[in-house]
């Protein structure tokens, strides 16, 4: 009876195994569809390399890669210039901040290429760095006839802004990348003196989850001084874990080409 009984119940055994299997299958693509949501891009301008290369445990842990736009490059040490290296073996990229930190005119676009982006590029490369692609205008803001000239040089424009409509960080349109071909892109500040709490920025979260967009974010120095243009590591930190729980990645700015046309 015993030897029957087993045969009976093989194919019932094979049929829930089956069906579990499907089940699992089922249930595994649901959740990477649903696991998606969205991204940031978080930059950080001019040249704090000892305060971002002391916050790189805090990067690695949460799995994020950042971009770092510099400016004043020939001013920089060779410790900072490997320190900045280091950054880049660890994943993040660096881009371009000015030569010297100067606003880019209306006029003499090809002189400020000429002896801001060029040089910078230059140096850049003897230092062994990857070819920078990705440029951010010194004070914020770019204008046309410089995009037309740059476009050879870089792949995508970081602009910048202030929270200075008051908004709700979802209602800035343009301080989130839709396409993996968007050229230009402005950025919010998140330093101390932009003024925007951990809430506001979460607002921005909720915006690029719901349309799976990259949210685009700036910060300079990252210390405790609670001084202009510096972040505190535990925002970052909240941040970082904040994202994680919330699967939402941190990309630098070439990433997110390969992220916007995945998805
Ligand atoms: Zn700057």
């Amino acid at each position: 009876m015993s030897n029957f009984g087993f045969i009976d119940e093989t194919p019932i055994a094979m049929k829930r195994f089956l069906l579990l299997y499907i089940l699992s299958v089922l249930i595994s693509c649901t959740y990477k569809k649903t696991n998606y949501q969205g991204a940031i891009a978080i930059t950080f301008d001019d040249h704090s390399i000892n305060d971002w290369y002391a916050q790189r445990f805090l990067f690695k842990k949460y799995a994020v890669h950042a971009t770092f736009y510099i400016s004043d490059i020939e001013r920089l040490s060779s410790k900072e210039i490997n320190q900045l290296r280091t950054l880049q073996m660890d994943g993040h990229q660096i881009g371009i901040h000015g030569f010297h930190h100067l606003q880019i005119p209306e006029k003499g676009v090809n002189r400020y290429i000429k002896n801001e982006i060029v040089p910078a590029i230059k140096i850049l490369e003897e230092n062994k760095f990857l070819i920078p692609t990705s440029f951010a205008p010194p004070f914020g803001l770019s204008n046309p006839s410089f995009d037309k000239k740059l476009n050879k040089y870089c792949t995508i424009i970081r602009e910048a802004r202030w929270n200075d409509q008051h908004q709700n960080l979802s209602e800035y349109d343009d301080i989130y990348l839709k396409d993996a071909h968007q050229f230009k892109v402005s950025s919010i500040g998140i330093d101390v003196n932009y003024d925007i709490d951990f809430y506001e920025i979460i607002e921005g979260i909720d915006r690029l989850q719901f349309k799976k967009e990259v949210l685009v974010l700036h910060a300079h120095k990252i210390n405790k001084s609670g001084t202009s243009y510096s972040i505190d590591p535990k925002l970052l930190r909240k941040l970082f874990k904040y994202c994680r729980y919330n699967k939402v990645e941190f990309l630098t700015m070439n990433e997110t080409r390969n992220f916007m046309t995945k998805n």
